[in-house]
């Protein structure tokens, strides 16, 4: 086979072959680029389309990509900007409808083909099927290609229509009869554009109709976009602070840098592959020995290619309030309700820590997103389309597939996903009894006793007087009534909180 270098000296009998990067940002492991390589010996034309309807009003009339995952967006096109320059090359970028932009340019550029991502669900397959057909018009062969799952789509034994609707099943199915494939190295030559060929500005935030905001402080991790960040999140948390080796103890936790490897925001905008983190957990299997972190992480992209799996089957039913199961439940169209939770004053700290958290930095923790979703559909009651729509313009690690598909679950009208506890006051006691995550994000509430930090309605008038906090003024009152706590075992933590108790009793210190 000959080598990339060799390869380029054969210019002159290829034609030029365009890549239309969507959710891949990134040169490592990027599927399309290397067919686009190996056919066009090099002479690739990279393509970024900004299409605005991805930035109008959502469901709730807020922009459909927020402020987080646009900047993070931006960063991420000037990281692969960068990277095609260095080989020198661009990338072109342009703003407007996909189908209207693409197939002219690349015909008019001698392109022969045109490759790109599989869709990951139903919409971006109809711009997709729009772009293969003007493609087609000009006689430009439009290829698809998967790439940003674990599995391949097209590998998996399941038939079309035949997807498990339950994750345990599908994944002892997945695991027994198929396998990820591995990762493929990044290219590391191409040439120039052809000539004539603009490439074209950045995008900036206001051609998204968003706004420069400044970045919190509070942020667990600096989310900046881009394969390099990606891959050095993966390295500092798999390889260099290893810990990737106590994750699965810390990721009930509520929040913080450590908790969870902080990747999706990455994963989903593809600049890092899933293959890539799979191939390198392996490797550091080899090295250090196996544990429930990194079985964890393969579990859970895993289960990240389930619920796109999913999305790709079910058309417009990802978006609808009934569901897959198309169940006609009925949700109360409350919209107070709504805007104490989002806003964080629901009266319950732990739900409010969680939303003030996601509002000013665009992330939450796998236990934070379980929990403010069940006491949405469960205590709430609200439209849990209301809730997905407001995921779809805050999270910055934003995948359609996944908070539909997480969303239509918790409220029981989608797939199977394992269900973990989600009382909203005692899932809090159980991780984190002394409320520390509550005290960082909910400071109104930093003087409450540890017995009250996620249930202050409890506390009397003159125990509110004493500690300065007056429920209804400075803190709201629960939006409804907490839910009855469940009969379960009291954790180790509690326990031995009781045992303390007990002990300054009998003492007579309390
Ligand atoms: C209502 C709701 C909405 C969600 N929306 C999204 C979303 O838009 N984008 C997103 O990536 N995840 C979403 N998740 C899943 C999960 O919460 C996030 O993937 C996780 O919090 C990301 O943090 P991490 O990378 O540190 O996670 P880790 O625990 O370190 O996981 C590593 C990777 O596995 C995948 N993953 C982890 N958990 C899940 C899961 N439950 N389902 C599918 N894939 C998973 C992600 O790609 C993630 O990057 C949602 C969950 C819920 C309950």
């Amino acid at each position: 086979m000959p080598s990339q270098e060799q390869s380029l000296n054969l210019q002159e009998r290829a034609h030029p072959c365009a890549v239309w990067f969507r959710r891949d940002l990134r040169l490592d492991d990027n599927r399309c680029l290397q067919e686009a390589f190996k056919r066009s010996k090099g002479r690739i034309i990279p393509i970024y389309v900004l299409d605005p309807r991805e930035h109008e009003p959502n469901l709730l009339g807020w922009p459909k990509c927020g402020a987080f995952r646009g900047q993070f967006l931006l960063e991420a096109l000037s990281d692969l900007r960068m990277k095609f320059k260095r080989m020198g090359s661009d990338l072109v970028v342009r703003i407007g409808p996909p189908e209207e932009i693409l197939p002219n340019l690349v015909d008019q550029h001698g392109a022969t083909h045109l490759y790109t991502l599989d869709p990951q669900d139903h919409r971006e397959a109809e711009v997709i099927r729009l772009v293969s057909e003007g493609c087609y018009r000009e006689g430009v062969e439009f290829v698809e290609i998967e790439g940003s799952t674990l599995y391949d789509y097209s590998r998996i034994p399941f038939a079309e229509g035949e997807l498990p609707q339950s994750f345990i099943e599908f994944r002892r199915i997945l695991e027994r009869d198929a396998s990820p494939k591995p990762p493929e190295l990044a290219i590391k030559k191409v040439l120039p554009l052809p000539m004539g060929l603009r490439a074209g500005n950045l995008p900036k935030l206001e051609s998204m109709n968003l706004t420069e905001f400044p970045q919190d402080p509070r942020s667990t991790i600096s989310f900046i976009g881009g394969e390099a960040n990606g891959l050095k999140r993966l390295k500092d948390y798999v390889w260099e602070r290893k810990l990737i080796s106590y994750s699965s103890t810390t990721r009930q936790g509520l929040g913080g840098e450590q908790i969870s490897t902080k990747l999706s925001a990455w994963v989903n905008l593809g600049c890092l592959s899933p293959r890539r983190i799979w191939y390198e957990l392996l490797a550091f299997e080899a090295k250090h020995g196996g544990s429930q972190g990194v079985y964890q992480l393969i579990y859970h992209l895993t289960m990240r290619d389930f619920m796109i799996f999913h999305a790709k089957q079910m058309g417009e039913k990802l978006y609808q309030v009934e569901g897959l199961r198309e169940l006609p439940k009925v949700w109360e169209e409350e919209s107070e309700r709504f805007a104490m939770w989002y806003q964080g004053y629901s009266g319950f700290p732990l739900i409010d820590a969680f939303m003030r958290e996601l509002s000013t930095t665009g992330y939450i923790s796998p236990r934070g997103r379980q929990i403010v979703s069940s006491f949405f559909v469960k205590q709430l009651r609200l439209p849990w389309t209301w809730a997905a729509s407001c995921f779809e313009t805050l999270l910055i690690d934003y995948h359609p597939a996944i908070t539909w598909g997480a969303m239509q679950s918790v409220a029981g009208v989608g797939v199977d996903l394992p269900q973990v506890s989600d009382h909203p006051i005692e899932s809090g006691y159980a991780v984190d009894w002394e409320g520390a995550y509550i005290r960082f994000w909910v400071p109104e509430l930093a003087s409450v006793p540890p017995e009250y930090i996620y249930q202050p309605h409890l506390l009397n008038e003159e125990q509110q007087a004493y500690l300065g906090l007056y429920l209804g003024q400075n803190y709201p009152h629960p939006i409804v009534s907490p839910p009855d706590f469940t009969e379960r075992e009291p954790t180790p933590r509690e326990r031995n909180q009781e045992l303390i108790m007990e002990r300054l009793k009998r003492y007579g210190k309390l």
